[in-house]
C-alpha cells in the first residue's frame, strides 16, 4: 500500500465530502480480487458498479511497469498451468484467447506466447548455475534418493482425497478436503512436518524454504505445514503442448491478467480514490472517498471489500468486534522488488544458459526474473531483470521498519552488491534501478492461521449490504486466490437471498 495514503488513513484527516454519488455496487479495491468482482458482475449483465481503486493504477500485487523496451511486473509474475477445479481461471485463459478450445478440456493447448519458453528455471549453488530448481550438481546418492522420495510423496498427495471425497489440497483452497485428520497440519509448522517424514537432505530444506519465501514471504520453520503442502500438491494443470510443471508468463509479469478482466468493468475503475470511510445503513452504504483534495460520499446499495483485510478496522468504524479481531488476527509478509534495466544482456557465469527465472540458492534475495524472455522473436539488446527479497528473517514489524527506513541508496547498492556474484558487469550494464517496497505484501499462513476460526470469520462474513472479496480470505495471496474471493463476493450480490 503506498505510504502516504496509508498513513493517511491511520491518521484519518479527510476533507468532509462535497459531492455525492450513487451506484449500485461500490467495490473497494482494484487488485485482482476487486477486478474478479467486477468481472463476474459484468459477465451477469451488471452494468451498475465502480471499482475505487486508491493507487494512480489498478492491479494492485499484480501491476507493472513499462519501459521503452519491454514491460516488466513489480509483484505477480506467473501463473501456474490451471487444473479442472479452477474454472475461473480457465473461463477467463479462454476468454482473452490464450486457452485455446474447451475451457474444460482434461490438457488444453495453450497460445504458445504466454507458456514460459525454456529453460524456465535455473539456481546459482556454489559458483554456478543449475538447471531447473532443485540442485543436483555435487550431491550424494543419500540426498538423491530423498530428493526422489519428496517428488514421490507429492505426487501421492497430489491424487489423494479426505474422508469427505475432496482433493486435500484444492486450489482455490475453499476446495480443499475439510478432513480433520489433514486439516490438523495447520498446527504445525512445514519444517516440522519435513523432519517427521525424514526430509531432512539440505537441498530438499532448502527447496522447501525457497517455496515458503517465494509464495509465502516466509522461511519453511514460519510456515503452516498445510501452506507447505498446498504448495507442492495443490497444482495438477495439464496442457496438451506444454509439461504440466510450465507456468504461464509475459514480460509484465501478470498484468495481463488484471487487464484482460478489468476490460469487461469498461470505463467504471475510477483510480486515485481512497476509501477512508463506510457507514452501513438500513437503505445503503454511505462511503467517504478521496478523489484529488476533494471527499466524494458514495451511496451504494451493496460494498464488497477488496482491499486487504486489516485496512477495513480503519474506514469502518462499526465493524462487528469478532470481524474486527479476526481482521487483525494475522500479519503480512513485507517484500522488496526492484528493476533493473540493462544495455545489454549481462556476463554469464557457468553451468546452464539464462532461464526466466534465475534463483539465488544462499542469498538474501530470492533471485530475478527477466522481461524479455518471452520475447524469442525479437530479443532487443537490454533488458530489464526484476529483483525479488521478503524479508523473512525478522518479524514484520521489523522488517516494514527496515524497509522504510533504509534509504533506498542503500538498497540498490546491496541489490548490485548481491547480482555482481552472479553478473560480473552488472554495475556498468544497469542504467536504472527502482526500488519498490511493500510493507504489507501478503498475509503470512502461520501455524493455526488457516483453519482455527479466524480466517473462516473473514471469508464467510456478510452482512446486508457488505461482503468481503480479497486472496486474505484464503490465508494466502495467489492469483487463483484472488479471483476465487472476488468472483464468490460478486456472487453473493448477484444472490443475496441464496448466500445468505
Ligand atoms: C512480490 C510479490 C510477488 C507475487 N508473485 C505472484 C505470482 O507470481 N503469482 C501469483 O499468483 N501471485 C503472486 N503474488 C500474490 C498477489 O498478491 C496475488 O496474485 C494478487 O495480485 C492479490 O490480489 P488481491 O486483489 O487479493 O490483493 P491486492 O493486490 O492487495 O489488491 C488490493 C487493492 O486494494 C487497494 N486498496 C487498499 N486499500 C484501499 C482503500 N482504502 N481504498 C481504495 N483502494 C484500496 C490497493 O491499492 C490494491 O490495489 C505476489 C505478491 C507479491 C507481493
Amino acid at each position: 500500500m503506498n505510504q502516504e495514503l496509508g498513513h493517511r488513513l491511520r491518521d484519518g484527516r479527510f476533507p468532509a465530502p462535497s459531492e455525492v454519488q450513487k451506484t449500485g455496487v461500490l467495490i473497494v479495491g482494484g487488485g485482482v480480487s476487486g477486478l474478479s468482482a467486477a468481472w463476474q458482475l459484468a459477465r451477469s449483465g451488471r452494468d451498475d458498479f465502480l471499482v475505487l481503486e486508491m493507487e494512480s493504477e489498478f492491479g494492485g500485487n499484480s501491476r507493472a511497469g513499462l519501459s521503452p523496451l519491454v514491460a516488466y511486473p513489480w509483484g505477480a509474475h506467473y501463473l501456474p498451468l490451471p487444473g479442472r477445479e479452477s474454472v475461473h481461471v480457465r473461463e477467463l485463459l479462454s476468454e482473452l484467447g490464450v486457452l485455446q478450445g474447451d475451457p474444460a478440456a482434461p490438457k488444453p493447448i495453450y497460445d504458445e506466447r504466454y507458456l514460459c519458453a525454456t529453460p524456465q528455471e535455473r539456481v546459482y549453488r556454489n559458483g554456478l548455475w543449475d538447471e531447473g530448481l532443485l540442485p543436483q550438481r555435487g550431491i550424494d546418492a543419500g540426498e538423491r534418493a530423498q530428493q526422489r522420495r519428496f517428488h514421490e510423496r507429492m505426487d501421492a498427495l497430489k491424487q489423494a482425497r479426505g474422508r469427505d471425497g475432496r482433493r486435500l489440497f484444492a486450489i482455490p483452497m475453499a476446495l480443499s478436503s475439510r478432513d480433520p485428520e489433514w486439516l490438523a497440519l495447520d498446527r504445525i509448522s512445514f519444517a516440522r512436518w519435513l523432519s517427521d517424514n525424514g526430509f531432512t537432505a539440505p537441498t530438499l530444506r532448502w527447496l522447501a524454504d525457497y517455496a515458503c519465501r517465494d509464495d509465502y514471504g516466509m522461511a519453511c520453520d514460519q510456515v503452516s505445514a498445510w501452506a507447505g503442502l498446498h504448495y507442492f500438491a495443490c497444482r495438477n494443470g495439464e496442457s496438451a503442448n506444454a509439461s504440466g510443471d510450465t507456468v504461464l508468463t509475459a514480460p509484465e509479469g501478470n498484468a495481463w491478467l488484471v487487464r484482460g478482466l478489468a476490460r469487461k468493468a469498461g470505463g467504471r475503475i475510477l483510480t486515485g480514490a481512497l476509501v477512508w470511510r463506510i457507514e452501513e445503513g438500513k437503505s445503503a452504504v454511505s462511503v467517504d472517498v478521496l478523489m484529488g483534495e476533494k471527499s466524494v460520499r458514495f451511496i451504494a446499495q451493496q460494498v464488497i471489500w477488496a482491499a486487504p483485510v486489516f485496512v477495513l478496522p480503519r474506514v469502518w468504524p462499526a465493524i462487528p468486534g469478532d470481524l474486527k479481531a479476526a481482521a487483525l488476527a494475522g500479519d503480512y509478509a513485507p517484500w522488496l522488488t526492484a528493476n533493473l534495466h540493462l544495455s545489454a544482456m549481462p556476463e554469464e557465469r557457468y553451468g546452464a544458459p539464462a532461464a526466466w527465472d534465475n534463483v539465488f540458492y544462499d542469498s538474501p534475495g530470492l533471485g530475478y526474473v527477466t522481461a524479455t524472455h518471452q520475447l524469442i522473436r525479437r530479443r532487443p539488446g537490454g533488458t530489464v531483470l526484476t529483483y525479488y527479497r521478503a524479508l523473512h528473517e525478522l518479524a514484520p514489524a521489523d522488517g516494514r521498519r527496515l524497509l522504510m527506513e533504509t534509504p533506498r541508496e542503500a538498497w540498490a547498492e546491496g541489490i548490485l552488491a548481491e547480482l555482481e556474484q552472479v553478473h560480473p558487469d552488472i554495475r556498468q550494464l544497469t542504467t536504472r534501478l527502482d526500488v519498490f517496497r511493500n510493507g504489507h505484501a501478503m498475509r503470512r499462513p502461520v501455524p493455526g492461521s488457516l483453519f482455527s476460526g479466524q480466517r473462516e470469520k473473514l471469508a464467510g462474513f456478510q452482512s446486508a449490504r457488505l461482503t468481503l472479496a480479497h486472496a486474505d480470505l484464503s490465508g494466502f495471496s495467489l492469483f487463483e486466490e484472488a479471483q476465487y474471493r472476488g468472483i464468490l463476493a460478486a456472487g453473493r450480490v448477484l444472490q443475496p437471498q441464496v448466500a445468505r
